[in-house]
This record gives C-alpha cells, sequence and structure tokens, in this order.
C-alpha cells in the first residue's frame, strides 16, 4: 500500500522572494497528479522543496512522516525519488548496469560491476516494465531519447520509490514514446503516487486524473483538465490564448 503526499503552508524564499508561497497539496495514495502553470510558476521549486534539495517552511508529509528539514538522502531512503529534464544515466554502462547500480546502492561498485549470472527479480521487473528488457545489454548512451527517460524512471522503481516526481518527462518526445511513457506512468502509480510537472496539454488530456495549476507561488485552481482549462483565472493566466 502506498502513502499520499500532504503539503502544508509550503514556502520557499530566495533572496526575499517567494518563489512558493503558501502552497496546500493533497496527492492521495495511487493518484497522478500533473502540476502546470506558466514559467516561474513555481513548479520546479516546489518539487525541490520535497526532495529535498531546497530550503523550505511549512510541512510536506509522506508515510506519515515529515520530510522538510530532512536532507536529501534521508527523504531518498524514506521512498520519495524524482527525474530531471535531462535524464541522467550512467551512459558507459549498460541498462541492465544502471539498474543494478541504482538497486545496490550501498553495495560496493565491484560485487555491481561483476558479471551477473542471476539478475535480481526486482531488475528484471523494472526491465520489463519499461519496456527495455530487449535493451538490456546496450549501453545507455546509446539509447533514445525517450528509452532513457524511461531507464531513469526504472532506477526508481528497483529502488522501492513510493513517490515519484517526474519533470517534464515526455519533454522532446516523439509521439510513440508520448504514448508510452503514459502508459508507463499509469503502470507505475498502480501502486505508487506519482507527480508530473508537464506542459503538453495533449499529454495532459490524455493521461491527468487530476490537474493543479501553480501561478506566482500558489496553487490557482484544481481539477480536471477540463475543469481547469474552464477557469477563468486560468485561462487569463496561462490557457487563455
Ligand atoms: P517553474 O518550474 O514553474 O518554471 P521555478 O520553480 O523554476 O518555476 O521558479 C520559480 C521562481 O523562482 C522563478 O521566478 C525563478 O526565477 C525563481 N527561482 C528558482 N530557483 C531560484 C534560485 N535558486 N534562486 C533564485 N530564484 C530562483
Amino acid at each position: 500500500m502506498s502513502d499520499g503526499l500532504r503539503v502544508r503552508g509550503l514556502r520557499v524564499v530566495f533572496d526575499g522572494f517567494a518563489a512558493v508561497d503558501g502552497v496546500d497539496l493533497d496527492v492521495p495514495p495511487g493518484d497522478i497528479r500533473f502540476l502546470i502553470g506558466p514559467n516561474g510558476a513555481g513548479k520546479t521549486t516546489l518539487v525541490d522543496a520535497v526532495t529535498g534539495l531546497v530550503r523550505a517552511s511549512g510541512s510536506v508529509r509522506f508515510g506519515g512522516q515529515e520530510l522538510l528539514g530532512r536532507p536529501v538522502h534521508r527523504i531518498a531512503r524514506l521512498g520519495v525519488g524524482r527525474t530531471f529534464q535531462t535524464a541522467t544515466v550512467f551512459e558507459e554502462l549498460t541498462v541492465l548496469q544502471n539498474l543494478d547500480i541504482a538497486a545496490g546502492a550501498g553495495r560496493s561498485a565491484l560485487t555491481l560491476l561483476r558479471r551477473r549470472t542471476q539478475v535480481p527479480a526486482a531488475v528484471t521487473g523494472a526491465l520489463e516494465t519499461i519496456g527495455l528488457t530487449a535493451q538490456r545489454d546496450r549501453p545507455a548512451g546509446t539509447l533514445a531519447h525517450g528509452q532513457k527517460q524511461w531507464l531513469e524512471i526504472g532506477m526508481l522503481l528497483v529502488q522501492d520509490v513510493r513517490l515519484l516526481l517526474l519533470d517534464e518527462p515526455v519533454a522532446g518526445m516523439s509521439q510513440d514514446e508520448r504514448d508510452a511513457t503514459g502508459e508507463l506512468i499509469g503502470v507505475v502509480a498502480r501502486d505508487r503516487t506519482v507527480v508530473v510537472i508537464e506542459h503538453d496539454m495533449d499529454f495532459l488530456r490524455r493521461f491527468a486524473r487530476t490537474v493543479t495549476v501553480l501561478h506566482a507561488g500558489r496553487v490557482l485552481s484544481e481539477g480536471t483538465v477540463a475543469q481547469v482549462q474552464a477557469d477563468p483565472r486560468v485561462q487569463e493566466v496561462y490557457l487563455g490564448h
């Protein structure tokens, strides 16, 4: 069973400027919450605050634990993982080795890089989920753009991440890759909580359940894609073109 994310009064201030200015957000277990909003709305900063990359005030609870005030690695150990717009995989290592390293964080590099006769079940499962079983022995650097993003998601799955925060996962992807990513996110969310920063409205219409619109560091609107699109406040600041 996964846990929901509960954010209260979240505030992040840079040099006197509140990039996130009192955000409340509830993402129930198993939900996929899309975060949208114009550039500078505070989406990335919110994700940075949840994952411990920036100092924030307020409260961020996940799995019954307060995340604020903990260092990044402690938050990660509580089952919180994120991807970045540019996939961070080990390009020279194979897909399998990338997953192995992610799965075995803490084990010695030698153990991890030694040729395995048996692949751990978690790694096999992740390979299947991200659709890269046939590419398992290929260096990650030779993968297509979309495949690298999926590998990065796989690296979180093998770490038993229960809250995934994805930053523009379909940016730069082909239509087929977008479709596959939407389906992958749906599978991943079956027993995890997922937050996705995404601008692509076509993708949102197809795959988003609930959307939270941020503007100037605050929640402007929340609801289904149709609901937020019909919200005059949203049309004014974001969709009104
Ligand atoms: P979004 O992801 O919605 O485009 P960001 O969270 O990246 O927005 O940025 C929100 C605001 O905070 C912007 O005005 C941005 O310039 C500012 N900001 C983000 N990071 C920093 C930082 N490290 N120092 C100062 N200002 C920042």
